[in-house]
C-alpha cells in the first residue's frame, strides 16, 4: 500500500539530525508523500528547505493560532515568492485554537481571515487546526471561503463542521486522534462524511496512535491509523488505502 503523510512536522527540532534515517524507515513501509508543515516563518522556511532536498516532501506554510503576533501575513507571502519551488502546496497551519489562549480570539480571528485571503491569492487551498474552537472555525470558514479547497487536519468531528463538511466538500484529515476513545457520536459522524472527502495524516512528532503513545510519531505509523479508520468505514484497507491516496493527491495538485 502507498501511504501520504499529509500532515507532518520534520521541520520540529525533535528530528534535528534524524531525518534522513527516519525518513527512509518511513519509506520502507510505502510512504510515498509527506507535507511538512509550517507553523511560523522559520519552520515554513525549514519546510521549504526540506522539500528541496527531499523529493517525496511537499511544504506548507503559515502561521498557527498560538503564533499570533509573533510573525505577519506579509512574512508568509515574501517567502513564497522568495523560495517558491514549485513544492509549497498549501497555506497552513492556519486556524483558531482556544485551548492554550483565549484572551486573543479577535485578533487569532483577523489573522485567519488574512491567511484565507492570501491562500485565495496565491491560488493555494488552506489547512485548517482549530481547537476547542469548532463554532468560530465554522463561521469563519462561512463568511471566507477558501476557493480553492480547504482541509480540516486532526478533525475532531461536531454536528456543525460535519454539515460545513459535506455541504461544501471540504477535506478532512484523521491521524492518531482517531484511535484514541470516541464518544458514541463519533461513529455516526464517519457514517456521513463519505471517504472522498478523507486523508490520513500523522502530526509527527506529535499525537502517535494507540499503542504508541508516549513515543515520538512518524509517518511510519500510518498503517495503523489506516486500519483504524478502515474500521470506522466498514470498508476493506487496501480500496481505502487507494482512496485516500488519490484523495491527497488531488487535493494538494500533484502529478505522480
Ligand atoms: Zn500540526
Amino acid at each position: 500500500m502507498r501511504y501520504y503523510d499529509t500532515h507532518a512536522h520534520y521541520n520540529d527540532e525533535k528530528f534535528n539530525g534524524i531525518v534522513d534515517e527516519t525518513l527512509n524507515e518511513c519509506m520502507s513501509v510505502g510512504v510515498k508523500y509527506i507535507n511538512n508543515i509550517g507553523y511560523n516563518i522559520e519552520s515554513s522556511k525549514l519546510a521549504i528547505e526540506l522539500s528541496n532536498k527531499y523529493k517525496e516532501c511537499y511544504a506548507v506554510i503559515g502561521i498557527h493560532p498560538s503564533d499570533v503576533g509573533k510573525c505577519s501575513v506579509d512574512e508568509v507571502e515574501d517567502l513564497y515568492k522568495n523560495l517558491n519551488n514549485g513544492k509549497i502546496v498549501a497555506i497552513g497551519e492556519i486556524g483558531l485554537d482556544y485551548y492554550w489562549v483565549k484572551d486573543n480570539k479577535e485578533e487569532q480571528k483577523k489573522l485567519f481571515i488574512e491567511q484565507i485571503e492570501l491562500a485565495n491569492k496565491l491560488k493555494l487551498p488552506i489547512v485548517v487546526h482549530s481547537r476547542d474552537a469548532s463554532l468560530d472555525t465554522y463561521l469563519t470558514l462561512k463568511e471566507h471561503p477558501a476557493k480553492y479547497g480547504t482541509l480540516l487536519h486532526c478533525f475532531s468531528p461536531t454536528e456543525d463542521l460535519v454539515r460545513l463538511v459535506i455541504d461544501n466538500n471540504y477535506m478532512v484529515a484523521f491521524g492518531g486522534n482517531i484511535t484514541y476513545n470516541r464518544a458514541k457520536s463519533f461513529q455516526r459522524y464517519m457514517d456521513m462524511i463519505p471517504a472522498s472527502q478523507i486523508v490520513i495524516e500523522t502530526d509527527a512528532p506529535y499525537l502517535p496512535p494507540v499503542p504508541l503513545r508516549g513515543t515520538v510519531n512518524t509517518s511510519k505509523n500510518l498503517p495503523i491509523i489506516l486500519e483504524k479508520l478502515s474500521e470506522y468505514k466498514h470498508m476493506d484497507v487496501e480500496e481505502l488505502s487507494k482512496i485516500v491516496y488519490r484523495n491527497s493527491l488531488e487535493f494538494f495538485n500533484i502529478k505522480e
